[in-house]
């Protein structure tokens, strides 16, 4: 779980948040229905578009609010002001260069990228992390700037609305999509719409078109595809990187993207390894561990000063916004979040008064020496919810930890509620409070040898086969010259971010 979002969280249930957030998109697109078909920026094609530039402004604008609140930016004013002008020097490039455009490095290890309609787009520290060269960067820079040049996701908004609605209430209600809910707790809905094949293909297209106009290295490009491909390949089982999700068959990209580039004979351009380099030294590398990690089954957080107690065999989860846990069964669920109360009578009582909560009893505690609240309540649904919840005290802050569960199943969690709940406390251990978050280090080699070698000599904590491929390592026993840069991992990963098994479906 999180940074600490202060005095100003917003403590609801999910529900009231989401809500609010959905009826804004909807009354956005009930205002905007009546404009019609226009031209596509980029392409000069006729298309449907309901909105007009202002609207899709505006649309951008109050989610890039949320998602910077939410998500979290890199605390590194050089580095985000690197990528600014990067993303700024290919956007001046493109059809729609009077946009309002923002580019941002989001808090998240996660190899990402992505865009919102009216200019405004990301890159995570994790997809940069992962590049190699500022070419590189912006060849995923200007594929960004495509969907928007191109308005793909203004198209797809209006066709995700009834699926957004859909999953909004089933991640409140149902745990069973609770493992998957944190693609809608991660912002919005906007952040994860899947493009058409034709649309990445667009995109790629012109992202080529802003990046060789800007006098970058074509080449570049297609080593932004086998990076995708090798981060697909080394997650494997594990959480499937959000840019992968949205954006398949990166083989295939890259094949085409290598054609086009034989095919159109760019000059050689700018690659700008260096440049790049100097900025990632020193970026953090992987989760925080000081936002909160496991190991095993028990949850610290360090930056909150916290621990608690996770039921064995739930697979637990730490997000930004929360930390949640879901029986094997997925009839039940546990999330840790910050209340927006002074008090733990103050959030219980705002918390009860929720509509669909039904308050079933309440009372003062104490856990561990912190003043609290435990509730039971019930939950409206069409399945019977049942609750138990404590409202608890840590210095300035109150935390909520809610458990629900189907009434018909409730016996499966009541002793995972009570352990839970109750384990709460303040963590004192010094060892667990001062750990120190891995970080990117840039090493010049001082004499000629292969990337094995190199990684005999420099042992890191890291995966070997994510270091090799942060560097793009095609053949590990070629010889590199002396002076090469390579990235190295350095300092020790503390804990994990997930407990358990995810649940077979
Ligand atoms: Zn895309």
């Amino acid at each position: 779980m999180m940074r600490d979002p202060g005095r100003t969280p917003n403590g609801q249930l999910r529900r009231g948040r989401r809500a609010g957030t959905l009826a804004g998109v909807a009354a956005a697109s009930a205002a905007v229905a009546l404009a019609g078909c226009a031209s596509n920026p980029a392409t000069g094609k006729s298309q449907l578009n309901f909105y007009s530039e202002a609207q899709e402004i505006e649309m951008g604008r109050q989610a890039d609010a949320e998602i910077v609140q939410q998500l979290g930016l890199v605390d590194d004013p050089e580095l985000q002001a690197y990528v600014s002008r990067l993303g700024g020097e290919l956007a001046a490039r493109s059809e729609r260069p009077g946009l309002p455009w923002s580019f941002k490095v989001i808090d998240d290890p996660v190899v990402n990228a992505f865009a919102l309609p009216g200019g405004y787009i990301y890159v995570t520290r994790g997809i940069l992390a992962h590049m190699g060269s500022e070419a590189e960067l912006a060849s995923v820079l200007g594929h960004e700037i495509g969907h928007v040049t191109a308005q793909h996701s203004l198209n797809q908004i209006s066709k995700q609305q009834v699926a957004m609605g859909g999953l909004l209430v089933g991640a409140i209600l149902s745990p069973e999509v609770a493992q998957g809910a944190q693609a809608v707790q991660a912002g919005l809905g906007l952040l994860f719409l899947k493009y058409g094949r034709d649309d990445e293909r667009q995109a790629d297209d012109l992202g080529l078109r802003y990046l060789t106009k800007g006098g970058w290295e074509a080449r570049e490009m297609p080593k932004m595809f086998t990076l995708l491909e090798g981060t697909s390949q080394l997650a494997g089982a594990g959480r499937l990187p959000n840019w992968l999700a949205t954006h398949p068959d990166p083989a295939a990209r890259r094949v085409r993207a290598e054609q086009l580039i034989a095919e159109r004979k760019y000059p050689s351009g700018e690659v700008g390894a260096a440049s790049l380099l100097d900025r990632l030294d020193g970026v953090i590398f992987g989760h925080d561990p000081r936002e909160g990690y496991f190991v095993g089954s028990t949850f610290y957080h360090p930056g909150l000063a916290f621990q608690l107690e996770m039921p064995a065999g739930w697979r637990a989860v730490n997000e930004k916004q929360r930390l949640i846990a879901v029986h094997p069964d997925k009839v039940a669920q546990i999330e840790l979040r910050h209340a927006a109360a002074a008090t733990p009578e103050a959030a219980a009582e705002a918390f009860l008064a929720q509509q669909g909560v039904t308050r079933i009893s309440s009372r003062k505690a104490r856990i561990h020496g912190l003043s609290a609240v435990r509730a039971d309540f019930s939950l409206a649904s069409q399945r019977a919810i049942s609750g138990r919840a404590t409202f608890v005290a840590l210095g300035e802050r109150v935390f909520q930890l809610v458990g629900l569960v189907y009434s018909d199943r409730a016996v499966v969690a009541a002793q995972a509620f009570e352990s839970t709940l109750g384990s709460f406390r303040t963590l004192k251990d010094r060892q667990r409070l001062a750990v120190a978050p891995q970080k990117v280090r840039v090493v010049e080699l001082a004499a000629p040898m292969s990337w094995n070698e190199f990684a005999r000599r420099h042992p890191s904590d890291a995966d070997p086969r994510q270091l090799a491929l942060m560097n793009h390592v095609s053949d590990p026993e070629a010889p590199l010259p002396a002076g090469t840069r390579l990235k190295w991992i350095e300092g020790k990963k503390a804990g994990e971010q997930t407990a358990g098994m995810p649940p077979a479906n």
